[in-house]
């Protein structure tokens, strides 16, 4: 009787000292080298692997990082897509990261050998960018930034906000719930499309500690609609708090609507609170701007510890700040021209590799619930639908879009060496499956 094959697969012990399986585990852990052993193990005892192939299986099984998250190839067109991690860092943001990744004097004076302030550096840039803010302050994201000014300011008191800016903001995210999380009541003023000052005015009694000016963000009124804006609101006998969102320090050309930090405070804004991975262009932050000692009194908060940021996040932000163009803003400011210049290229090399691929208008978005009123325009490689799915599940992972039953893949958002890589993985998608 012939030997069972099964009886023949190797031990686990005798796979992992398998050379390429013993420097993986170096670079991924123990465990999930193990799983990759154990599953081609299974694999040879199903028959379906000879045991002599178990240990290459176990390499081809391996992931290829530690991590389970895995970069995309981002060919949406949207600039800010909060579903692919907002804003992607500028190489400068991503040294600075690495370079804070081990022990870093984010606390601490190397001069004097004592504890220093926290995230100085960024602070200090933060502070440069908006000669207007008295002071700044960092913590973990917009919605901690909202929720910080709003717990420091009323203590539990009311705030006023107008009912044309009670909105939400994505996945039932609504930031009048936010702001009631805070213990603060809300004081609804105004209508769903007019609110005037004078509706504030009159809701103002000695329990109001601050008027609340919540940027609608995602979406327009159009036709008869007010809103009191900030130069107005400051003239009430409360601070204003202003929560722009979108990170925008100065005004921006490009999206005329968008509110900006510096503007908001010239304009007589107390506090300013918005995101640090939408137009800015950095790691998710949220950022505090304004008044000194309104600053003060929410650093000196308790909450404030438990929402403030790593050492990563402050080296992220600060080589934002400091560093050169993030790619959002380049992103943004794509000429139109040089969009439709490198679809052609690849849309050249495609069709002589015998792919279906045409050059076709494009309108980007800048996202992340911002400018929803703005269309960029560009241009994009337009490919057969199925291509969508092979392309999202291919190595590298590019993300495009669908539209009108076809897969467009908007070149606006890749970075530098972004374009070969795309035409590779569409490449070798057409191999797969025979080209069509
Ligand atoms: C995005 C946004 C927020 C939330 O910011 P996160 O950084 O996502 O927490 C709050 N307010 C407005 C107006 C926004 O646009």
């Amino acid at each position: 009787m012939a030997a069972d094959p099964r009886r023949a697969v190797p031990r686990t012990d005798v796979v992992m000292a398998d050379p390429r399986l013993t420097n993986a585990r170096q670079r991924l852990g123990a465990v999930t080298v193990r799983d990759a052993v154990q599953a081609a193990q299974a694999l040879a005892r199903a028959g379906d692997l000879r045991p002599e192939q178990v240990a290459d299986a176990a390499v081809a099984g391996l992931p290829r990082r530690a991590t389970t998250l895995r970069p995309v190839l981002n060919a949406t067109g949207v600039v800010v897509h909060t579903n692919l991690g907002r804003a992607p860092l500028s190489a400068a943001a991503v040294e600075a990261v690495t370079a804070a990744a081990g022990a870093v004097d984010v606390e601490y004076d190397v001069v004097t050998g004592e504890r220093a302030r926290r995230g100085r550096g960024a602070l200090a840039a933060l502070r440069a960018a908006v000669p207007a803010a008295g002071d700044v302050l960092v913590v973990n994201n917009g919605a901690a930034a909202l929720v910080l000014a709003v717990t420091a300011l009323s203590g539990g008191r009311e705030v006023l906000v107008s009912r044309g800016e009670m909105v939400e903001i994505g996945d039932g995210f609504r930031l009048p719930d936010l702001i009631e999380s805070t213990g603060a009541r809300i004081v609804e003023v105004g209508t769903t499309n007019r609110t005037s000052l004078a509706d504030y005015a009159e809701a103002v009694t000695e329990r109001t500690a601050a008027a609340i000016k919540l940027h609608p963000s995602n979406f327009r009124i159009e036709g008869f609609a007010a809103a009191v804006p900030i130069r107005e609101l400051a003239t009430l006998p409360v601070p204003v708090v202003a929560d722009t969102g979108s990170g925008l320090l100065a005004p921006l050309a490009l999206l005329p609507d968008e509110p900006d930090a510096a503007t908001a405070l010239g304009d007589g804004a107390a506090l300013v609170t918005t995101s640090g991975d939408k137009l800015l262009g950095g790691p998710q932050a949220g950022l505090i701007l304004g008044d000194t000692a309104l600053v003060e009194r929410l650093r000196r908060h308790p909450l404030a510890r438990a929402l403030r940021v790593d050492k990563t996040t402050l080296a992220a932000l600060e080589a934002t700040l400091r560093g050169p163009t993030p790619p959002v803003l380049s992103y943004l400011c794509a000429d139109p021209q040089a969009l439709r210049d490198r679809a052609e290229r690849i849309t050249t090399a495609l069709s002589a590799a015998g792919v279906i691929a045409h050059v076709v208008p494009s309108d980007g978005v800048a996202g992340g619930g911002g400018a929803p009123g703005v269309t960029l325009q560009g241009w994009a490689v337009a490919l057969p639908p199925h291509y969508a799915a092979a392309l999202r599940t291919g190595e590298p992972c590019v993300v495009g879009r669908v539209e009108r039953d076809r897969c467009l893949l908007d070149l606006r958002c890749l970075p530098p060496d972004g374009d070969m890589e795309v035409q590779r993985a569409v490449l070798s998608v057409a191999v797969g499956r025979g080209q069509e």
